[in-house]
């Protein structure tokens, strides 16, 4: 297992899914969001050029190899093996915190809050990890569900000089000042676990993102309503677009993206 500053090699470019956009299109300002897609609960998948970026896939059906998959934490429906297994292929480089990374087998890199990795895993992509943890969400014996002292994340992804911030399952804490101003935040909005829809609109007032896209809903737990109660409280509170995407995104590629507002 490498760590921080180890022999991570640079990857090359995947072969060319039929529909993947031109290696330029991510260069344009303020086209980040048209490379992420939902692929359902906390899972996205971000096109780079020709490379494929996952986030915490979970149940993801369909979709191309992945170049590079971050996981948050260790819990089932962020870390799924069945998923990696499916998406990954030799050459995958895989990014998670201490506790997942040990779990792992291949190319794999363990990584803590704030830390950075030296290398571009996939050309042209930073990676960054934040810390995400509980401040008011408990389980019946008082103890978080995300503990702080667990090194669980969330990340940061520059790309090509965009920012995208998967906060992965946290309450609205001071880390995130450290992400203020990117393109694109990747927010929870179920509650219970996470934030609630008025939490993660706090979250969004705080951070200013260009595109705010509300995750952790439509699976186990989290609806539309609560999504919608999201976007609402952006809309009261800040200029912040939000956009929601559609959950099947991941399973039918046809599928349109998102709903426009
Ligand atoms: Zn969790
Ligand atoms: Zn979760």
């Amino acid at each position: 297992m490498d760590r921080i500053g180890g022999t991570a090699r640079t990857i090359l470019a995947a072969p060319s899914a039929p529909d993947a956009p031109a290696p330029q299109a991510n260069m344009l300002p303020g086209v980040l969001i048209d490379g992420v897609q939902w692929t359902g609960h906390s899972g996205f998948r971000v096109t780079v050029g020709r490379a494929t970026i996952y986030i915490d896939p979970y149940r993801v059906e369909a979709g191309p190899a992945a170049d590079l998959i971050l996981i948050t934490h260790g819990h089932y429906d962020h870390f799924s093996p069945r998923d990696i297994e499916r998406l990954a292929h030799p050459d995958t480089k895989l990014v998670a915190p201490a506790a997942v990374a040990e779990r792992l087998a291949g190319d794999v890199t363990s990584i803590a809050p704030g830390e950075a990795l030296e290398e571009d895993l996939v050309r042209g992509v930073g990676v960054r990890a934040l810390a995400a943890y509980n401040t008011s969400k408990r389980d019946a014996a008082g103890d978080p569900f995300h503990a702080r002292e667990a090194g669980w994340l969330g990340y940061e992804l520059n790309v090509l000089g965009e920012r995208l911030y998967h906060s992965g399952d946290t309450d609205v804490i001071p880390e995130m000042d450290g992400v203020a101003g990117v393109d694109v935040a990747l927010l929870p909005v179920s509650g219970v676990y996470v934030m609630t829809a008025a939490q993660a609109a706090e979250a969004a007032r705080r951070i200013a993102p260009r595109v705010a896209v509300p995750m952790h809903w439509g699976h186990h737990i989290g609806t539309r309503a609560d999504a919608l109660a999201f976007r609402r409280g952006v809309e009261r509170s800040c200029g912040v677009e939000v956009r929601l995407m559609s959950p099947r995104a991941g399973v039918r590629r046809s599928a349109p993206l998102y709903f426009r507002k």
